[in-house]
């Protein structure tokens, strides 16, 4: 059962006042999965999680050991409010007056996002653009790895892209076989609901659309649609005229 409103926020209340820390952070799953319960998490919040886990990893990488939530805020341009806010979803995590422990707080997003075992996604349409996405290095340091790839064309199809071989999109079966749960859409417009609607027989659950166009999918199954036209035609608009 989902709450929202006031009555579901004095529960969150609770569960984190009768919740000490240790206890927290002997049983974060578990204490994660309560909080959960019992609230809906805004969606602009999971937005905003690997932004601050981002920029966590990097402090972490240059040896900052604390930070607070006014120079995190400072650095990301968002308020210190919004910070804590996004973090009380999940029982918080910083001390007052001293912040957060960033190794710790890198940890705790993890953790949250589910991205502190390695998840594998599957690509399919290797051109332009999926075959940019299979060279890019940055997914990993998320814990992100793209582990299959599929095209249509019979040119690509058991070539090796970097390091991975293109299978059949016929082959997509594997993907249940394999427990990939997550895809990544690539393929022209015309094509994406149909490779959409075949990765969901095929068990995946959460799809990045990079296609251009509004995909229908189950209300258990999250899409996510970017579109980079779509953030280049507004800045136009925020150039002065002559
Ligand atoms: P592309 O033509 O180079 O590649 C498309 C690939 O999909 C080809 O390899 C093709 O063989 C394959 N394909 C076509 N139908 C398929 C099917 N039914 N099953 C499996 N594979 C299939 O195009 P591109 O430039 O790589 O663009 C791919 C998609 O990404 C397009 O929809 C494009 O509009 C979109 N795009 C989005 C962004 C963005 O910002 N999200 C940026 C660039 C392109």
């Amino acid at each position: 059962m989902v709450m929202e409103g006031p009555i579901a926020y004095q529960r969150i209340r609770n569960i984190s006042d009768n919740v000490t820390n240790d206890w927290r952070k002997t049983y974060p799953r578990v204490f994660q999965r309560r909080v959960m319960r019992y609230h809906r998490v805004p969606d602009e919040t999971i937005k905003r999680l690997p932004i601050y886990l981002r920029r966590a990893m990097h402090l972490s990488e240059v040896g900052v050991k604390c930070v607070s939530s006014t120079e995190l805020a400072s650095l990301l341009g968002v308020t210190p409010w919004q910070i804590r806010k996004d973090l009380s979803y999940f029982g918080g995590l910083g001390t007052r007056g001293v912040g957060y422990n960033v190794e710790s707080l890198v940890n705790h997003i993890r953790e949250i996002l589910k991205l502190d075992v390695v998840r594998k996604a599957a690509l399919v349409g290797v051109g332009n653009l999926g075959s940019a996405i299979l060279a890019f290095p940055g997914f990993l340091p998320f814990g992100l790895e793209i582990a299959a790839a599929f095209d249509i064309d019979k040119r690509k199809v058991g070539k090796k892209r970097n390091g991975l071989i293109v299978e059949d999109i016929t082959h997509l079966g594997i993907l249940k076989e394999q427990g990939i749960t997550l895809g990544i859409i690539a393929v022209p417009g015309d094509a994406a609901q149909k490779i959409a609607d075949e990765l969901i027989k095929v068990g995946v659950k959460a799809i990045l659309n990079l296609a251009p166009r509004y995909i229908e999918v189950p209300k258990r199954v999250k899409v996510i649609t970017i579109d980079i036209a779509l953030y280049l035609a507004r800045l136009p608009y925020y150039v002065p005229s002559k």
